[in-house]
């Protein structure tokens, strides 16, 4: 592969944008926010962009529409379940997200599904809720959770996904192990697609530069551990073609990075 792409782990895409103008997006996990934007994301077929099958904690009337049975239809035809959660800064009264957040979760465990999971200020009743319910992946956005959580949730089998601010947060930068990172640029509606790159590029500066690593490096490690986690998951193969094909290729050049131009310009290997 000439040029790795940037992989954004969460992103905010409406299944209206054309083909067009997703081309320049860069490899995009896009979450959906109710089952209704979901039935329309899963229907997609992107060569670099693939749809999750979410409930916003945000969103009242998906809150409110939620129906196990869909969602579970949904996720079949997905190759990842999010943006679901809890935050309790929502107006979403907190009754209402956990229960939708534990039906949903009842219908990902024993699934090979990687679940994107908002957590803003709600840290410990998300790990509650994971420990109760496990799932495969669980891949918490927005995670602001102390250093004791942190480790709780990587003993859970959590990774992270990574936006600015919550890479400017001292507990992150050393508490998130490396192996457990992923990179989002959290990119709304209104934002142009070929934007993402560059959001995903300027966190990638950011982790980078607090971890000691080379952008490159940092760019490689987060398409391995997308790679090695949804491979040991059974669930790379779910998403699109191309995606599954570069996270399986820098997964097989761990052993040989000189062989990769990419990575020989880093100096890696
Ligand atoms: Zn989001």
């Amino acid at each position: 592969m000439e040029t790795l792409p940037t992989l954004d782990a969460h992103a905010h895409l409406a299944p209206s944008r054309t083909p067009t103008e997703l081309a320049s997006s860069g490899a995009v996990l896009a979450m959906t926010v109710s089952l209704d934007e979901a039935n329309l994301g899963v229907a997609r077929r992107e060569p670099w962009v693939a749809w999750g099958v979410g409930c916003h904690p945000r969103n009242l009337r998906a809150q409110q529409a939620f129906d196990p049975d869909r969602f579970g239809e949904l996720v079949e035809r997905a190759a990842f379940a999010g943006e679901i959660g809890l935050d309790k800064g929502s107006r979403v009264p907190l009754e209402l997200q956990l229960r939708t957040f534990r039906r949903a979760l009842r219908v990902l465990a024993g699934r090979p599904r990687m679940v994107s999971i908002h957590s803003y200020d709600a840290t410990g009743l998300v790990l509650e809720e994971l420990k109760r319910t496990r799932v495969a992946v669980p891949v918490l956005h927005w995670w602001t959770g102390n250093v004791t959580e942190t480790w709780e949730a990587v003993a859970l089998g959590a990774r992270f996904s990574i936006h600015s601010a919550v890479a400017r947060q001292s507990k992150f930068r050393t508490s998130v192990p490396l192996d457990r990172l992923l990179i989002e640029s959290d990119h709304g509606y209104s934002d142009p697609p070929a934007a993402i790159p560059c959001r995903v590029e300027w966190v990638e500066h950011l982790v980078a530069q607090q971890r000691g690593l080379s952008v490159e490096q940092i760019r490689l490690l987060v398409w391995r551990n997308l790679g090695r986690t949804l491979g040991e998951a059974g669930a790379l193969g779910l998403l699109p073609p191309l995606v599954a094909a570069a996270a399986r290729e820098v997964c097989s050049d761990a052993s040989a990075a000189p062989a990769s131009p990419f990575t020989r310009e880093t100096g890696r290997g």
